[in-house]
């Protein structure tokens, strides 16, 4: 054979997953940012309109790179089956095999990207399904917008980017969670040579809580595993990787199953069970009884 530079399918999700990761970096910064707004010396409500609205070209770049973070993940389902199923033209078309140079894959066209989920549904074991199929599409229709005209009247929210990334990520990987994909982002990111690693937890919980806060119960429980409605802990690991100089608030940790005798609690950030104790703080003002095995507050953090 005479083709060079085949992609492999990992390529394909490796490029995929940087470009949700990307995106998600975008709106994490606007939602934290806006959570801060305290510290500016801003009423969060009073600036919300305005803030968001600057945000508009933020957010609708986020959304066309989910976009075409999905669209490589798609081509890397399809590269699992065969590469050669992503070339498109009839072999006339294709370029030459006879100029004795061989040829780089990246030579020949390839499908444009309202063919990849029938070209997978067609040849992979798992069909995609209609759902997804929708909101491809829904997705693709507006990436084109964005990305061809100025369409003043076009706007795309926060929690629009937040849901349309969990959910593809949930469809694509659906043995992932998202939270655990995000902090490997984090902790291999540029600014961890610059010292970042060791807040890449805080961050990481900090983001899911904000983007738990902003999600509909049964969207948090499909994308995180977790009942909104359930008190939250402190997940033990967390609490021991995190930054603490200026404190760890962060709570997503829930108890699994759901009851005053339950001794498991579920993080989605590190998508694990923890056993825990089932003990009362020894803190008087705390009303905390879920402890560590190492006897730590999972409450109060005591
Ligand atoms: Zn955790
Ligand atoms: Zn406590």
């Amino acid at each position: 054979m005479t083709i060079s530079d085949i992609p492999t399918a990992d390529d394909f999700f490796t490029s995929g997953k940087e470009l949700l990761d990307f995106s998600w970096d975008v709106v994490a910064k606007l939602l934290s940012d806006i959570d801060q707004a305290e510290c500016y010396g801003v009423e969060p409500v009073e600036i919300s309109d305005s803030y968001w609205s600057a945000a508009k070209r933020s957010l609708t770049t986020a959304l066309s790179i989910t976009q075409q973070g999905v669209e490589f993940i798609l081509k890397g389902e399809i590269a699992e089956v065969s590469p050669f199923l992503l070339i498109a033209d009839v072999p006339t078309k294709w370029p030459s095999p006879y100029k004795g140079n061989g040829i780089s894959f990246s030579e020949f066209r390839t499908i444009d990207a309202q063919d990849l989920v029938r070209v997978i549904d067609t040849f992979a074991g798992e069909p995609l399904g209609t759902d997804f199929g929708k909101q491809f599409h829904r997705l693709r229709e507006k990436r084109n917008s964005i990305m061809h005209s100025v369409d003043k009247r076009l706007t795309v929210d926060v929690s629009e980017v937040v849901e349309s990334l969990l959910f593809m990520h949930k469809e694509l990987f659906p043995t992932e969670s998202w939270a655990a994909e995000r902090l490997k982002f984090l902790e291999s990111a540029p600014d961890t040579e610059l010292g970042a690693y060791e807040y890449a937890r805080n961050r990481v919980c900090w983001e899911m809580d904000l983007a738990i806060g902003l999600l509909q119960p049964a969207k948090v429980s499909k994308y995180f595993g977790i009942d909104k409605t359930q008190r939250r802990y402190k997940c033990p690991l967390c609490m021991r990787e995190a930054n603490t100089d200026a404190g760890f608030e962060h709570k997503l940790a829930v108890l699994r199953p759901k009851g005053p005798g339950s001794a498991q609690l579920y993080c989605p950030v590190c998508n694990a069970l923890y056993t825990v104790v089932r003990e009362d703080c020894d803190q008087k003002s705390c009303p905390g009884n879920v402890l560590s095995d190492d006897g730590e507050c999972l409450t109060c953090g005591g």
